[in-house]
């Protein structure tokens, strides 16, 4: 039976799943970086920056014994965050089949690069999967229910079709014990979308980043069409170089209080850095984590462009509804 509206349902899904496909391999070609690699990057203070950020967030919302589910987990790259917090059990997924091998070598310590460490003292169960399309109640049900949920810098590859997005949140919520937490980070849509404004053209950025949204894109339509599928190419000197869509944070926030979801806050990256640098312990970390230096090496801060790129990102903490077990 000829249906056109399902036809075009069947393109836009399956350019969805290229698209997905592309993201997946982009990551998974990404190869490990020896410690002098990761050293002479152009963007290290920005990646020392992103790893203190999601420190601070881990280490506000952690607790001793916690089961965390890290979902679009990459290479692991937060395993020793949450060694440090003390949590019970962790289960990371990655769409990238190359990355979750990187992370399980990290996992099991017998990497070669910049983990100086002995065994990781929670147990572990690292998978392969996309979490934006996989029913992951099903696949995690006798892992559930969880304490904490993480979504690092990997949100914005749901928002592709408002279908994967409620997939995404649906499956976090169906994770989450009452009262759990979702922590996570993502580009910031006001940043991007004000800057477009700023350009005057479809393409912007500095020596380190730029962001180009397709010509097809028009503000006409973004304000009018669907909050779905608003696709960019993002490329991160160093990092990525790949597709991702917008996520205009209210929609956001509206579709995960359908799934129980509360926020509890938001905050881009630069007021981020602003607020939790007014801690004591959470300079000492930035300290040792050497993103923003000492104030006497030039050399050791943020550039400029680092700055900027930092700005386009945001972090937010949500709650699931409902009181915590007391027993
Ligand atoms: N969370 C890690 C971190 O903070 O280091 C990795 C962040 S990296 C910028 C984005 C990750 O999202 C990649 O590892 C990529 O493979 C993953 N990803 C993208 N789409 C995904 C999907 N549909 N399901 C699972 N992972 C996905």
């Amino acid at each position: 039976r000829h249906n056109p509206e399902g036809d075009a349902h069947f393109l836009e899904d399956e350019s969805t799943k290229i698209i997905a496909r592309k993201v997946a391999d982009h990551y998974s070609a990404r190869t490990n970086q020896t410690l002098e690699e990761r050293e002479a990057s152009p963007i290290i203070h920005l990646k020392k920056l992103n790893n203190w950020i999601k420190s601070v967030l881990i280490q506000l919302y952690a607790r001793r014994g916690d089961a965390v589910l890290d979902l679009a987990c990459g290479k692991g790259g937060d395993l020793i965050k949450w060694d440090k917090a003390k949590i019970g059990y962790y289960v990371g997924i990655d769409i990238a089949d190359g990355s979750i091998e990187d992370c399980r070598t990290r996992y099991n310590g017998d990497a070669d690069h910049h983990q100086r460490r002995k065994k990781f003292t929670f147990p572990a169960r690292l998978m392969c999967g996309d979490c934006y399309e996989v029913r992951l109640d099903k696949v995690l049900a006798d892992d559930a229910p969880f304490d904490i949920c993480s979504c690092q810098f990997a949100m914005h590859y749901s928002w592709s079709t408002e279908a994967r997005a409620r997939r995404a949140l649906a499956n976090v919520s169906a994770l989450l014990r009452p009262g759990g937490i979702f922590i996570g980070t993502m580009p910031d849509a006001n940043v991007i979308i004000k800057k477009l404004r700023a350009a005057e053209e479809l393409v912007f950025g500095n020596s380190v980043y730029w962001i180009r949204f397709d010509e097809e894109f028009s503000e006409k339509k973004f304000k009018s069409s669907s909050p779905f599928g608003i696709k960019y190419k993002f490329h991160l000197e160093d990092a990525v170089d790949c597709p991702e869509w917008i996520v205009p944070f209210d929609v956001f926030k509206s579709l995960a209080e359908e799934y129980d979801l509360e926020l509890v806050f938001v905050k881009n990256s630069h007021v981020f850095v602003d607020e939790y640098m007014k801690k004591p312990e959470f300079v000492e970390l930035m300290r040792r984590l050497g993103a923003l230096g000492d104030g006497n090496q030039d050399q050791s801060t943020l550039t400029p462009e680092e700055w900027e790129v930092a700005y386009l990102y945001l972090a937010y903490v949500l709650r699931k509804r409902g009181q915590p077990d007391q027993t």
